[in-house]
């Protein structure tokens, strides 16, 4: 039956598809391009796979229920067989079955999959629990005698669908047998794929989880920023809403939109600017404390310094509303109104607004502040991108996160005490004795700033030097926890 096949594997794999990524198998033997894969399922995923291949060259055989019924969504060069018939043709086989159904074909298939490659492409629907065995044991399981393969599960039948544009996807395989991992890396390789070794079957599960993480990094930086906004949110709806209200009774309720969302955003950005520089700076006095940095730093740190970057970018989201609501803030009618009143009171009482020279000063540094520090967290945000941090060296990535990011706290802090200017000695600012969002906010990052002047005097920034580049100092009564014995 498989002598119908018009077998264009060889000399027919698209080698613009393959040269894409760069092909790690140059001595393949090309073995796998020329052998007849089979598909079991002609759902959404076989079907995209199928095609896939198709397109690299690789002939494909269908194992269907149903293989008299052709679905016109496969392609018309594929042959379509019983399961059986299928499966006994082929010695790679990829299980294109939803895992609830696969243990109905245990029966059908038991004569004749001994000895073939099984390639498990399943996602279960939920998310596995935690002591749940993986999909790879259980079919394992079903098929004792077969080298049980796990890859593919990790790309969706649209990407394997949407064209050469698109390779270059990773694809994660792991696998017992050396051999049969190797051969399914080098399918994945003439797909057009990047094939990427994950080890034994012991990795599977750790596959099959991946598909049901959410964020998992952005967990904890959501939860902070968006619990900051809230509490900044609230604290100027008292501070001015509801103070305007209950004291003078005047309805101020209109600068809910725009008003205070502008306040509350940017003490939100610069609190979690200082929360990207505060757990080094933290770091390194511990460091210095123990005279080693051969240790562990306790739990809440070391978490807290592996989301710095996520806290970074929550960061930038903020600082770029907060500059696209100040541009905005002219058209506003309250703008446009307190401007006429304001001229219209000069005229009334023949008078005008005398501006010394040091408020031109306060606002013009407010505003130059405000530019520099976002000009250079945008950099920051542009330089946290994988694609330019690979086109990086270490030294110019510690230059542009350390010390440039240093100096946009510095001059984002610059800018919000600007902005306040003196007005925090005038009591009318406490309004029921609360003073005005921006003091808070300038507590932790003044907090950050303070503690990491003493590690630039010559001689701690000399000792954390030597530290960090290996150096151990022996200490009494510091018990040192060594990461490696
Ligand atoms: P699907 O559209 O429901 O197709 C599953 C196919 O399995 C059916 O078309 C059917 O083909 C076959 N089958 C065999 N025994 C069956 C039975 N007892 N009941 C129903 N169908 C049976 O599913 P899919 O989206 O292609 O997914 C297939 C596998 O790929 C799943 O394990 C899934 O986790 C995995 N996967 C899917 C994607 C994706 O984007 N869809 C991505 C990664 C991994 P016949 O009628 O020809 O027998």
């Amino acid at each position: 039956m498989l002598q119908s096949f018009k077998i264009v594997a060889d000399d027919k794999v698209d080698d613009r598809e393959i040269n894409r990524c760069s092909f790690p198998f140059l001595n393949m033997n090309k073995e796998v391009a020329t052998q007849v894969v089979c598909i079991v399922g002609t759902g959404d995923f076989g079907c995209s796979f199928g095609k896939r291949l198709l397109r690299s060259g690789v002939a494909v055989v269908f194992g269907s229920r149903n293989p008299r019924q052709i679905s016109n969504r496969l392609p018309e060069e594929a042959q379509v067989l019983s399961v059986k018939q299928a499966v006994a043709a082929c010695d790679i086989v990829v299980l294109a079955v939803r895992q609830q159904h696969q243990a109905a074909l245990e029966g059908e298939l038991s004569s004749v999959i001994n000895g073939k490659i099984l390639v498990d492409v399943s996602n279960t629907d939920k998310r596995p629990a935690q002591n749940s065995i993986p999909n790879t044991s259980e079919l394992q399981m079903l098929f004792p005698q077969t080298h049980i393969v796990k890859a593919f599960n990790m790309i969706s039948a649209w990407s394997l669908q949407a064209g050469l544009d698109d390779a270059c996807k990773k694809v994660f395989v792991c696998a017992d047998n050396v051999n049969a991992r190797r051969k399914v890396m080098e399918l994945a390789w003439i797909m057009g794929l990047e094939a990427i070794d994950k080890g034994s079957l012991a990795n599977a599960k750790e596959l099959e989880e991946y598909t049901h993480q959410f964020f998992p990094q952005w967990r904890i930086p959501m939860r902070v920023t968006l619990g900051l906004l809230f509490v900044f949110y609230i604290y100027t709806i008292i501070q001015d809403v509801l103070f305007s209200y209950f004291k003078h009774g005047s309805d101020r309720s209109f600068r809910l939109a725009i008003s205070l969302p502008n306040k509350a955003i940017p003490s939100v950005a610069l609190v979690l600017l200082s929360l990207v520089y505060l757990p080094g700076t933290l770091a390194a006095y511990i460091q210095l404390h123990r005279g080693t940095k051969y240790s562990t730093f306790p739990l809440w740190l070391n978490n807290w310094l592996l989301v710095r970057k996520q806290l970074g970018l929550a960061m930038f989201g903020c600082a770029g509303v907060h500059v696209l609501i100040s541009l905005a803030l002219p058209l506003r009618v309250y703008v446009y109104w307190k401007w006429v009143l304001s001229i219209k009171h000069q005229i009334d009482k023949n008078w005008t607004i005398t501006f010394t020279n040091i408020d031109f000063w306060q606002r013009d540094l407010y505003l130059i502040f405000g530019i520099l520090g976002f000009s250079i967290v945008v950099l920051l945000a542009i330089t946290s991108l994988p694609s330019v941090v690979n086109s990086l060296s270490w030294k110019e990535f510690h230059f542009v996160q350390s010390k440039l990011g240093w100096l946009s706290l510095l001059l984002c802090t610059a800018h919000t005490i600007c902005y306040g200017g003196s007005r925090f000695l005038r009591s009318e600012s406490y309004h029921w004795g609360i003073p005005p969002l921006y003091i808070p906010a300038l507590m932790l990052p003044c907090t950050t700033i303070f503690l990491k002047l003493p590690l630039l005097l010559p001689f701690l920034n000399r000792e954390l030097q030597m530290i960090r580049q290996g150096q151990t100092r022996s200490r009494p009564g510091v018990e040192i926890e060594m990461f490696y014995a």
